[in-house]
């Protein structure tokens, strides 16, 4: 009896502590992690030998067995919060700051145990990496502090033959067996702080790409069509499967020294225009960042918003004359402030273009910052009949950047204000 009531308490701890934050995906973290190695090359494989099975099967749900799986609890532990057995943020994203923190630590973790060649520990630790990934990137995941779903189903209330279940776990449980051919794991930085920065942006890439699943699984549950919700799922899971492999294999090649020339050279720069900024912790802009000129809405990537239509950012270039489109660019209106947090030590320089858009701009003037924190490294002013202006800026001690434009007169329905080709070089 007092074993069926102890019993009965471990499953009550294990369910209310997981239940006040996420399950995650269950059953397929095993497809996605083990899809994810497929994915490695065999030199890789081999190197985890023994530990390659348990990593797929067992290890990648390390952070979900804290309480039950006492011996590999540690390997989901922080130093920073001693006592936290289940933690949250292995799970959930927060603010892009404290989860880098949490990817700074964990990555560094498994490189030093490839390093040290203790397999095991390598292997365990990358189990809880893949975890942060998968469910950071699962579509039950990503509805900002709605991981249950009460208020998606205000929006979207289900048919009454679904009853009152909760939609968490039917969103993102399944099985997904799907393999990850011709996919080649890319490589993510030569140091641990390079590592967690472009690991994040990469998360980010499978967040949003996650959202535009969590919709349709929701419709084809309501629908019953179980075919559907699976197919819908494997489209979030394989992005998330890519970044798992991404991750595993930068973490092996760093800490065994096969880094190859061609992937230093992959990352020798980095272009930031894709990348959400601090301003945008939940990876979309909120209202309160909009600018009011040109139009009223927030910063977009790769294409300006005009009179409800998408257009090709172009910037007219000293010595050119065509105009050149920045596929890349930002879109910053006529007053924005973008800020993005630096690995330590890793970039030497910021460059891009910056100016207003070719043909809508003309009679604008704006002020184009580039600062650390609130200190001022480069400013310029840019009026809309001069051609954009390039600038190269050190960055020796910026942990923090921050792109900014304010309007200096002119007219404000003209204030199409772009940052081009924005790039961090080592
Ligand atoms: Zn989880």
């Amino acid at each position: 009896m007092l074993r069926a009531i102890q019993r009965l308490m471990v499953v009550w701890t294990v369910w209310v502590g997981c239940s006040s934050a996420a399950l995650g995906w269950g059953e397929p973290h095993k497809d996605i992690t083990r899809a994810a190695l497929g994915a490695l090359t065999s030199g890789e494989r081999e190197w985890l030998g023994p530990e390659l099975e348990p990593l797929w099967n067992d290890y990648c749900l390390i952070p979900d067995r804290v309480f039950t799986d006492r011996a590999n609890a540690r390997y989901a532990t922080l130093p920073s919060r001693p006592g936290e057995v289940y933690l949250k943020i292995l799970h959930l994203p927060t603010e892009p700051l404290e989860y880098a923190e949490v990817l700074r630590h964990f990555l560094g973790q498994a490189v030093d145990a490839v390093k040290g060649g203790r397999k095991g520990d390598a292997a365990r630790y990358l189990g809880t990496l893949c975890h942060l990934v998968e469910d950071y990137g699962s579509p039950s995941h990503v509805l900002p502090g709605d991981n249950q779903f009460q208020l998606l189903q205000q929006f979207l209330p289900p048919p009454a033959e679904h009853g009152d279940q909760l939609l968490h776990g039917l969103v993102e449980n399944g099985r997904l067996e799907f393999t990850l051919e011709g996919y080649q794991p890319r490589f993510l930085g030569e140091t641990v702080p390079e590592m967690a920065w472009r690991v994040q942006h990469r998360i980010h890439e499978a967040i949003v790409h996650a959202r535009s699943v969590t919709l349709p699984v929701v419709e084809a549950l309501y629908a019953k069509d179980t075919a559907r919700v699976t197919e819908h799922q494997l489209r979030a899971a394989r992005v998330d499967a890519e970044v798992v492999a991404d991750l595993v294999h930068t973490v092996l090649a760093v800490g065994s020294g096969q880094v190859s020339a061609a992937e230093r050279e992959g990352v020798a720069s980095a272009g930031i225009g894709t990348f959400w900024p601090l301003e945008a912790p939940s990876l979309f802009y909120p209202q309160s960042t909009f600018f009011s000129a040109p139009e009223w809405g927030p910063v977009t990537h790769g294409y300006l918003r005009r009179d409800g239509k998408r257009q090709p950012l172009k910037l007219r270039v000293a010595g050119k004359d065509e105009a050149q489109v920045f596929g890349d660019g930002i879109a910053a209106g006529g007053r924005s402030s973008l800020s993005y947090w630096l690995p330590a030590g890793v970039f030497r320089w910021i460059e891009g273009t910056a100016g207003l858009h070719a043909e809508f701009g003309g009679a604008g003037v704006l002020e184009f910052r580039v600062l650390n924190g609130d200190a001022v490294l480069w400013e310029r002013v840019v009026r809309g009949d001069e051609p954009a202006v390039e600038f190269r800026v050190p960055l020796s001690e910026v942990e923090r950047i921050r792109l900014e434009v304010v309007g200096k007169g002119g007219d404000p329905r003209q204030q199409y204000g772009i940052w081009g080709g924005v790039r961090l070089v080592k």
